[in-house]
């Protein structure tokens, strides 16, 4: 099974992903791998660097950047980690691009899609788990942490585009996308998102 994670900026990935590993791995003996984006391989983690710090970056290289990360990302652990019959968790996927890439960079959903087709061919999230909340709380959460990257620098209207994007995304594919509210403390975030995993546990 291949799990996503999203949300903008202090929404707590994070910490629910490492607590949603333990409810699968630890309670439920299987096998589990947690991976990230942009990144998740020595390549992938190299183009990060280049995405997280690369002043004057323009939009279409951040883009092209970010799915030949993904190229890389599908040959090397993603595909081969399902083959094999083990969960998948990746913190950010494809709506990660079509929120911050499209939504907030302004780059055409079509293009967006155009790439998805090529790199991804039939390759879908089973489930996507969307941590929502306000950017202002977002925002004041991350700031909370300190380091600050070239994303995070954003101006809050950016932010403002991502989020709807995220939550359009979540309204039309319901099934798909598991929108949990994150504003809530966080010990209810992860009541939350235990009770949609076990969800999927059953399926
Ligand atoms: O999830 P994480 O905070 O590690 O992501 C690193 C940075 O990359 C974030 O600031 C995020 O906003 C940005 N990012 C992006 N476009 C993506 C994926 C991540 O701008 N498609």
């Amino acid at each position: 099974r291949f799990i996503t994670v999203e949300g903008i900026e202090g929404a707590g990935k994070s910490t629910q992903i490492e607590a949603m590993r333990h409810l699968l791995a630890e309670e439920n003996g299987l096998e589990v791998i947690t991976t990230r984006e942009p990144g998740g391989t020595e390549i992938g983690e190299s183009v990060r660097s280049l995405l997280l710090d690369g002043p004057g970056m323009a939009v279409d290289t951040e883009l092209l950047l970010l799915f030949a990360a993904r190229a890389q990302h599908l040959a090397e652990v993603i595909r081969p980690a399902l083959a094999a019959g083990q969960w998948v968790i990746c913190d950010r996927f494809i709506d990660a691009t079509y929120a911050y890439q499209g939504g907030g960079r302004g780059i055409a959903r079509s293009r967006i899609a155009a790439l998805e087709g090529w790199v991804h061919g039939d390759l879908r999230p089973d489930r996507t788990f969307l941590f929502d909340l306000p950017v202002e709380e977002g925002l004041e959460r991350a700031g909370r942490r300190g380091f600050l990257d070239r994303f995070e620098r954003e101006e809050v209207e950016f932010f403002e585009r991502v989020r709807a994007t995220y939550l359009d995304r979540a309204r039309a594919e319901p099934y798909r996308v598991c929108r949990i509210d994150a504003s809530r403390p966080e010990t209810e975030v992860g009541n939350a998102t235990a009770g949609r995993l076990r969800e999927l546990l059953d399926e």
